[in-house]
């Protein structure tokens, strides 16, 4: 076993270390309270590559591997969530159809793009009949001539309001769902009959929005199947293994957050002072802040262990992608809750950021599969 991080990682690690101290941080407050990054700073994203981390080299992107993407996202996530969730979907669920399962010339044309960051990607699964059981999805698909016609609605759709493509996932036979019956296709927002709804009001991560897509006689060319022809009906199982690999990176980002409340009320466990002593001299504030620290432990070996075996040995990792969002997720909000308590009064207003983590935090073990759902996954891999 070799615990070592390789020194190209490292070395991007600590430019969005950097990155985060310099300038997301300074500006987290004021996202949250706009509700918007600002375009410089997005600019500045895109000069860095942190759009491509997970794409390619021969696409434009930086090809770090799940390992190195955990990495950077780890360390992302240790500032107000909406910058990870804006280069999310381009390295997530927005691309990750494409590169693997699409086309050469799929690849050619939103690989790049999306790489850049010139394009915004969005993923298109949920609807409001359709969330954990992903495959009763409505929404249709018909051919005719050399177009599909997409009719129905989306909801919950991250960064929907800015992406410029869509991987939409449609029914080409409502009978036969998940098993030959569910298509994924590209969609660009010009494309006639795209539209973009209402965007949701959220409890958190503000600066980042989810909204509505509704699809009205959307012409889709008949190329923009993902994987061609040949994959119509396969949809379903491009959603899931997209899905697999977010689950990793989901995990990261709890666990970067998580680390970052531990340091805060590290910090303020020592200068906050009652009965004539910082309050880090009493045990129960003590014991949180060792649990704190334990099952941030675990969750990092879990996390770098799963995507290591993804990475080298190229493995499927269905179960261990379920179990790391599980555990980083929830542990990231017991870890949010203990860091609320330490700051007693002060973790409850806004001045302070744990009240904000504490919010976006709760996000994590519901949206790219519940952690009712981790669980079903991971009984019933041990259940073969
Ligand atoms: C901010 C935000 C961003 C999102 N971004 C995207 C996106 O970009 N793209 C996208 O496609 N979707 C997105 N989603 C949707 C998200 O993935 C779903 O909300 C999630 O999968 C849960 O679906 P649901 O909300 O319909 O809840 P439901 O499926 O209705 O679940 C309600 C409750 O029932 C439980 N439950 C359901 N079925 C079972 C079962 N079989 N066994 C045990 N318990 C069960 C659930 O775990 C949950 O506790 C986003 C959601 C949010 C809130």
């Amino acid at each position: 076993m070799d615990f070592d991080i390789p020194e190209n990682l490292r070395m991007m690690v600590d430019t969005v270390a950097k990155f985060v101290k310099q300038d997301l941080e300074p500006i987290s407050q004021q996202v949250e309270d706009e509700d918007h990054i600002p375009e410089d700073v997005v600019q500045k994203m895109r000069e860095l590559g942190l759009f491509g981390l997970s794409i390619p080299e021969e696409y434009g992107g930086l090809e770090l591997g799940t390992l190195g993407e955990c990495l950077c996202y780890e360390e992302l996530s240790k500032t107000n969530a909406c910058f990870r969730s804006r280069i999310g979907t381009n390295n997530g669920i927005g691309s990750q159809g494409i590169l693997l399962d699409g086309t050469p010339q799929q690849k050619e044309r939103y690989l790049p793009n999306l790489a850049s960051g010139q394009w915004t990607a969005c993923f298109a699964l949920t609807e409001p009949e359709a969330g954990s059981d992903a495959a009763n999805i409505q929404t249709t698909a018909e051919l005719k001539g050399d177009h599909w016609v997409l009719n129905g609605r989306k909801h919950f759709i991250t960064n929907g309001d800015i992406a410029d493509v869509a991987t939409v996932f449609a029914a080409n036979d409502r009978q036969k769902k998940a098993r030959g019956g569910i298509t994924a296709f590209i969609v660009e927002k010009t494309f006639p009959g795209f539209y973009v709804g209402t965007i949701e009001r959220k409890m958190g991560l503000r600066g980042s929005h989810t909204c509505e897509l509704i699809f009205d006689d959307c012409r889709v060319p008949r190329e923009n199947v993902i994987g061609g022809e040949t994959n119509v009906g396969q949809g379903f199982k491009t959603a899931m293994k997209t899905l697999d690999k977010g689950r990793l990176t989901m995990g990261a980002s709890a666990l970067g957050s998580a680390q970052k409340l531990m340091d805060l009320s590290i910090a303020y466990a020592k200068q906050r002072v009652q009965f004539g002593q910082p309050i880090a001299n009493f045990q129960a504030i003590q014991i949180k802040l060792a649990d704190m620290a334990t099952h941030i432990y675990a969750a990092r070996q879990m996390l770098y262990h799963a995507a290591w075996l993804r990475d080298k040995r190229g493995a499927a990792v269905v179960k261990e992608a379920s179990m790391v969002k599980l555990f980083c997720t929830e542990m990231a909000n017991r870890a949010a809750d203990m860091a609320v308590q330490i700051h007693g009064g002060m973790g409850y207003v806004r001045d302070f950021p744990v009240e904000r983590f504490y919010r976006d935090l709760r996000l994590t073990t519901i949206y790219e599969g519940t952690s009712e759902i981790q669980r079903t996954v991971i009984a019933r891999e041990i259940l073969k």
